[in-house]
C-alpha cells in the first residue's frame, strides 16, 4: 500500500517508522485537531476549505499552528505527491505537541504536525447501490457549549460511543441527536433528507461538524435550482422523507435506505441522490489543487 507519512519535519514511508512520541498530548489527551481530505485525479479536493477549517479548529482550542496556511498547503500537496497515487486519502493532524503527564498545554513546547497520505479504503461498492441501514443511537451529540462539534478536534469519543451502539445493533451507522432531541449528524458524516425535490439538513447551531462535502452538496444543489433548507429536524422528518443520504470526505455521498428498521420511502436509493452523486463526481475532476 502506497504510504507517505510526515512526522513533524521528517518523511517516512512505512507503518513501522510512522510512530509518534508517547508524551504527545494528542495521544495522552486527544488535545489536537485534524482533517480528513481526499485527492482525485491528481487534485486535492477543496484543500483551501480544509485548511481554513483546520485553522479555525485551532483557534477554537487556542492552538497556534506553527506554519502558515500556504506552508501547510504545500505540506499536504507534498504528502499526496509522495504516495505516487492519483487518488488518495490524506489525514492531517496538529496536536498540542510533546508535554509532560499533566494536562497543562503550557508544558507542550510546540504543536506537532502529522500527515498520513495513503490509498483510499472505500466502502464496498454495493453499499452505494443498496444503501445503508442506520439506527438512532442513545448517545447524544456533545453540546456545542461544552465542546463545539464545529471544531474538528481529536476528541472523538462521543462519536465512537455512538458508533459502538450502532455496531451492537448491527447497523451501518448511527444517527446522533443533540441534547434537545434534534437530529445532528451520523457518527462521522453529515445527513440530508430530500422531500418534494428539496434538500433539508440540520443547521450548524444544532451541534454538527460543518462538513465540506455538505457545503459542496449545498452549492451544487443551489446551482441546479434545488432549494436547500438548513433547519431543525427530528427523526420523523427523516422517516417521512422521500430520500435520505449521508455526506463526508471519506464516504462521499451514500444513501440511507432504512432507519431503525423502517424503510425510507420504497427502501431504495433515490433519484435526487443519484443525480447529486453524478454532479459531485464531475466536480471532483476539477475542483482542487494539483499535486503532480
Ligand atoms: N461529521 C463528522 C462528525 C465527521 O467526522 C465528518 C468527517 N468524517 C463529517 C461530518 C463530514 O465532514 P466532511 O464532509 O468535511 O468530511
Amino acid at each position: 500500500m502506497a504510504l507517505s507519512v510526515y512526522l513533524d519535519g521528517k518523511w517516512v514511508s512505512s507503518r513501522e517508522e510512522a510512530l509518534v512520541p508517547v508524551f504527545d498530548h494528542g495521544l495522552l489527551y486527544g488535545d489536537g485537531i485534524f482533517e480528513g481530505i481526499r485527492a482525485y485525479n491528481g487534485l486535492v479536493f477543496r484543500l483551501e476549505d480544509h485548511i481554513d477549517r483546520l485553522y479555525n479548529s485551532a483557534k477554537g482550542i487556542s492552538l497556534e499552528i506553527p506554519v502558515s496556511k500556504k506552508e501547510m498547503i504545500d505540506l499536504v500537496l507534498e504528502s499526496a505527491r509522495r504516495t505516487g497515487l492519483d487518488d488518495c486519502y490524506i489525514r492531517l493532524l496538529v496536536t498540542r505537541g510533546v508535554g509532560d503527564l499533566g494536562i497543562d498545554p503550557r508544558k507542550c513546547a510546540k504543536p506537532s504536525i502529522y500527515i498520513i497520505a495513503t490509498g483510499i479504503a472505500l466502502y464496498p461498492e454495493d453499499r452505494y447501490e443498496k444503501g445503508l441501514d442506520v439506527v438512532v443511537v442513545s448517545t447524544r451529540r456533545v453540546r456545542p457549549d461544552m465542546l463545539n462539534p464545529m471544531f474538528k478536534s481529536l476528541n472523538y469519543l462521543n462519536n465512537i460511543l455512538g458508533k459502538i451502539e450502532a455496531n451492537r445493533m448491527g447497523a451501518d451507522e448511527g444517527i446522533m441527536l443533540n441534547a434537545e432531541g434534534y437530529v445532528t449528524e451520523c457518527t462521522a458524516d453529515n445527513i440530508f433528507a430530500v422531500k418534494n425535490g428539496e434538500l433539508y439538513t440540520p443547521p450548524v447551531y444544532h451541534g454538527i461538524l460543518e462538513g465540506i462535502t455538505r457545503k459542496v452538496i449545498m452549492e451544487i444543489a443551489r446551482e441546479h435550482d434545488i432549494p436547500v433548507h438548513e433547519q431543525g429536524m427530528v427523526v420523523q422528518s427523516f422517516l417521512s422523507a422521500d430520500e435520505v443520504f449521508l455526506t463526508g470526505s471519506g464516504a462521499e455521498l451514500i444513501p440511507v435506505v432504512t432507519i431503525d428498521g423502517k424503510p425510507v420511502n420504497d427502501g431504495k436509493p433515490g433519484q435526487v441522490f443519484k443525480q447529486l452523486r453524478e454532479w459531485f463526481k464531475e466536480r471532483t475532476k476539477y475542483d482542487g489543487i494539483p499535486f503532480k
